[in-house]
C-alpha cells in the first residue's frame, strides 16, 4: 500500500510542496509535519508561484501583525476613526468572523485567506468558536488570531450595520462614481442574508474603492471563492496561483491541519441530518440505491445464492459520519446478513453519533473536524447535498464525491439519487445574481468559463 511504503521510505514530502514552511516547533502542532503520512493519494502540486506567494504572505504577517509597531499605528487609526490619523500604509487587514458549524467556519476561513492573498492584506482570524484551539498557526513567528481589545463590536454586526459597504453606498458615504473619500473600516456582510447592495462586493470597481480602506471586516459563512472571479480584476492573479482552477481550496485548506487520528479506510459516507429530523427510511434508501448504482459498495446477495469468492476477494472498509448512528447500523446489518454478491467483505465504522449540533462545544468540533479529516483520507466519497462539511472533507481529500441529491420531499428518494461532483473545490452557496460589466441581473454561472454552477444547488457557483 503507498501510504505505508511512503511511510516506510520515510519520502513522503511534509511540506506539501511548499504550501507548509518548515521552522515551526514540532511539538507546538503535531499533525502540521504528519498529516502527509496519513494520505493515500499525495494530493495537487501547488504551483510555485503560489508557493513564493505563501512566503511573501508570511512575511508580510510578521511585518504587521499584533505586537508590531504597525499594527499599534493602524489599530490607532481605527480606534480614532479618522482617517486625518497616520496609519500604516502598508499594512492593510481583513478580520474574518468565525461563527456557524465547523465546516462554515473553515471554508470562510480560506476564502478570507484567499482575498488576503490577491489583496496584499494581512488575515487576522476572530478566534471565537475553538478557531484558537482547532487549528494551527499557519503563519511562522507571529500570529493570525485577532488579540483582545480589538476596537469594533463585530459580534453584533449585521445586515443593518451603517457601516457595512453595502449601506455606505446604498447612503452615498462612499461611491464609486465619483472620487470619495475612504472610511477607515468597511464592514463586509456576505451572510445568506446579503442583499444586491453588499454583493457588489464582488465588483471590479468596488474592489478599487475597498483598496483604500485600512481595515475590512469580513461576515460570512459562505465559500465566496467563486464570487471573486466573476469579474475580471483577480483572473491573472489567480491564474498564477491556482493554474487548475478547482484546487483553491484544496491547496489554501491544507495549509492548516488538525488534530488527527490515523484511519485506512476506502470509502466515506456523509449523512448529514439534523438533531430534530427523524431517522428516514428514504435517506436510508437513496444511500443504498446511491453506492451500489455506482459501484461503490457491492450488491447483497438476495439469500439463498452461495458466495462465489473471487480470485481477490477485497475488504471494503466503510466510515460513515453522521449526528445518528441509525444509518450505519442499517448499513452494517444489510452486509452482514447478506453477503456482498461479489464475495468482498464490506464493514462500516462510524467514529461518533453526537445526536444534535453544539455551539461552543471543543471536543464536540474536535470529534467534526477529526471525522471531516477521515472522510478526505477515503478512496471513494459520498455527501450529502448542500453540507459544508462534505465540501472540506472533498477539498482537502482532492476527492470528486457522488453528492446525494437534496430530497424535495423527506420522504421520496429522489431519483438519480446523486451523481458525481464537476470538481473537488466546496459551492458557494449565496453567490450575486449580477453582471458587473453589464450592470444587470445575469445567469452568474454563465460569466466566465471556470465558474459554473454546483449540482447540489442549481444557483450555487463553483470553481471547475
Ligand atoms: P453544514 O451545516 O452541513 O454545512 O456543516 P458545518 O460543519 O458547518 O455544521 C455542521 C456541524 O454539525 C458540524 O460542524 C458538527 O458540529 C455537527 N455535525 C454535523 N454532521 C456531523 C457528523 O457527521 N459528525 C460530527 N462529529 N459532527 C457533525
Amino acid at each position: 500500500d503507498g501510504s505505508v511504503l511512503r511511510r516506510q521510505e520515510g519520502s513522503f514530502d511534509k511540506l506539501l510542496g511548499g504550501l507548509l514552511v518548515d521552522g515551526f516547533d514540532e511539538k507546538s502542532c503535531h499533525s502540521r509535519y504528519q498529516s502527509s503520512m496519513y494520505r493515500r493519494n499525495p494530493g495537487r502540486k501547488p504551483s510555485p508561484y503560489l508557493v513564493s506567494k505563501l512566503r511573501r504572505q508570511e512575511a508580510l504577517q510578521r511585518r504587521c501583525s499584533p505586537g508590531t509597531a504597525a499594527y499599534s499605528t493602524a489599530l490607532e487609526q481605527l480606534r480614532s476613526d479618522n482617517r486625518s490619523v497616520t496609519g500604516s500604509p502598508e499594512c492593510k487587514y481583513l478580520v474574518s468572523i468565525s461563527y456557524n458549524g465547523l465546516g462554515n467556519r473553515i471554508l470562510a476561513a480560506a476564502a478570507a485567506f484567499l482575498y488576503t492573498l490577491l489583496t496584499d492584506r494581512v488575515l487576522l482570524i476572530d478566534p471565537n468558536n475553538e478557531m484558537d484551539e482547532l487549528f494551527c498557526e499557519p503563519f511562522p513567528n507571529t500570529t493570525w488570531l485577532l488579540p483582545p481589545g480589538f476596537p469594533l463590536n463585530y459580534f453584533s454586526f449585521s445586515i443593518d450595520t451603517p457601516e457595512s459597504y453595502g449601506n455606505m453606498l446604498k447612503n452615498k458615504v462612499v461611491r464609486t462614481d465619483v472620487a470619495s473619500d475612504a472610511p477607515v473600516y468597511a464592514y463586509i456582510h456576505l451572510n445568506y442574508d446579503a442583499t444586491q447592495d453588499d454583493k457588489l462586493f464582488f465588483c471590479d470597481e468596488d474592489q478599487r474603492l475597498l483598496q483604500n480602506i485600512p481595515w475590512l471586516v469580513m461576515r460570512t459563512d459562505n465559500y465566496i471563492v467563486p464570487g471573486l472571479l466573476l469579474d475580471r480584476g483577480y483572473h491573472e492573479e489567480s491564474a498564477r496561483l491556482f493554474p487548475e482552477p478547482d484546487t483553491v481550496f484544496h491547496h489554501l485548506g491544507r495549509c492548516y491541519d488538525a488534530y488527527l487520528a490515523t484511519a485506512q479506510h476506502r470509502v466515506g459516507i456523509q449523512v448529514r441530518v439534523f438533531g430534530g429530523q427523524p431517522n428516514s427510511p428514504a435517506l436510508l434508501e437513496q444511500i443504498t440505491k446511491c453506492t451500489q448504482k455506482h459501484g461503490v459498495l457491492p450488491e447483497r446477495l438476495s439469500g439463498t445464492e452461495p458466495v462465489v469468492p473471487g480470485p481477490s476477494r477485497k475488504s471494503i472498509a466503510v466510515l460513515v459520519t453522521s449526528l445518528k448512528s441509525w444509518y450505519s447500523e442499517k448499513l452494517k446489518s444489510m452486509y452482514w446478513e447478506h453477503a456482498a454478491a461479489t464475495g468482498e467483505a464490506v464493514s462500516v465504522h462510524q467514529p461518533s453519533h453526537e445526536e444534535f449540533q453544539q455551539f461552543g462545544s471543543k471536543s464536540h468540533d474536535a470529534k467534526a473536524w477529526a471525522e471531516i479529516y477521515l472522510l478526505s483520507l477515503t478512496d471513494t466519497l459520498v455527501t450529502t447535498a448542500w453540507s459544508t462539511f462534505g465540501y472540506v472533507a472533498q477539498g482537502l481529500g482532492d476527492l470528486r464525491p457522488w453528492v446525494m441529491y437534496r430530497p424535495e420531499n423527506n420522504s421520496v428518494v429522489p431519483d438519480p439519487p446523486c451523481g458525481q461532483d464537476v470538481s473537488m473545490d466546496p459551492c458557494f452557496h449565496s453567490p450575486p445574481i449580477y453582471d458587473c460589466r453589464l450592470k444587470n441581473v445575469a445567469d452568474t454561472g454563465n460569466i466566465v468559463p471556470q465558474v459554473k454552477h454546483c449540482i447540489d444547488r442549481s444557483w450555487g457557483l463553483k470553481l471547475e
